[in-house]
């Protein structure tokens, strides 16, 4: 919640004014982010009710990565992460967000904890609230967090040496996998979202036992291009991707992709189980 912000003035030139000092007369006007020392430049406009006064972004206003202003979930999430994935690796989270949470379940249910713990790593949760305290940085322990990280991230950030652009399928790049294709058995997280069961029936005769059809999450359904993706996978994912809350319409699918021989838009990714996908408001992602 920014407490500062530009006001542009009438001549062009902008002064930093803070939310207190913005009065009828101006309330109107145009109001920049300050932050990232200037530089992030979105619209915000000043919020004077209300416990916090403060200047809020603007409808379809996007603040830079990392800009300290911003206060969607997925930024907050990303602030108490490491940036640059130097003590993991793709393949390690991968394997890290495969651990079976059914088991864990079973175990909660065992110790009679409260239903709110979702894993079995309660001391390590304490841990990690006080290293956030001590602001250090920690890696992604699920798909969730690495998705907030990767999402306000810019695509050309390099993340434990690879480019994010690379393995993190977005709104930002899928007009450009859709043209050149995820290369052969690559690791990355592609948004997804349902499609028709026509659909699948036409554009994917045979589906494997066990595998469910999902389309890239940016596509309209009368576009060919759209990508489609094979998920084989447990039938706990299956019940998280179909059961989970209908304003959850993005399916993030950490996955190990293959191209399809005969149809170049059709990926099927090596086997998973629930940690590796993840469902979300399309406003989990709003850059
Ligand atoms: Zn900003």
């Amino acid at each position: 919640m920014a407490e500062k912000a530009f006001h542009v003035l009438k001549d062009g030139s902008i002064v930093e004014v803070l939310i207190g000092n913005v009065t009828d007369e101006i309330k109107h006007d145009i109001f920049l982010c300050s932050g990232c020392e200037g530089a992030c430049k979105a619209e915000v406009i000043p919020v004077r009710e209300g416990p916090r006064p403060c200047f809020r972004i603007k409808r379809g206003q996007h603040h830079k990565s990392g800009c300290q202003n911003d206060e969607s979930l997925a930024a907050q999430i990303r602030r108490v992460l490491d940036h640059t994935g130097h003590t993991t690796s793709i393949e390690e989270l991968y394997e890290l967000f495969d651990r079976p949470q059914v088991e864990v379940v079973k175990k909660e249910k065992r110790k009679g904890t409260k239903e709110n713990k979702v894993n079995d790593q309660d001391d390590e949760e304490e841990f990690d609230d006080i290293r956030a305290i001590q602001r250090e940085l920690k890696n992604p322990k699920n798909l969730r967090e690495l998705c907030a990280l990767f999402s306000k991230s810019s695509l050309d950030d390099i993340y434990a040496g690879m480019k994010i652009g690379d393995i993190f399928l977005d709104h930002r790049n899928i007009a450009d996998i859709r043209k050149k294709g995820i290369p052969e058995g690559q690791l990355a997280i592609v948004l997804c979202a349902k499609i028709s069961v026509e659909r699948i029936k036409k554009l994917v005769p045979e589906v494997p036992d066990q595998a469910i059809v999902l389309g890239d999450a940016y596509s309209y359904a009368d576009k060919e291009k759209q990508l489609l993706c094979i998920i084989p996978c447990t039938a706990n994912a299956k019940r998280i991707i179909f059961n989970s809350d209908s304003k959850k319409k993005i399916i993030a699918v950490f996955g190990r992709w293959h191209q399809d021989p005969f149809n170049k838009s059709v990926y099927t990714c090596e086997p998973i189980k629930e940690g590796r996908v993840f469902c979300a408001e399309e406003s989990f992602y709003e850059w």
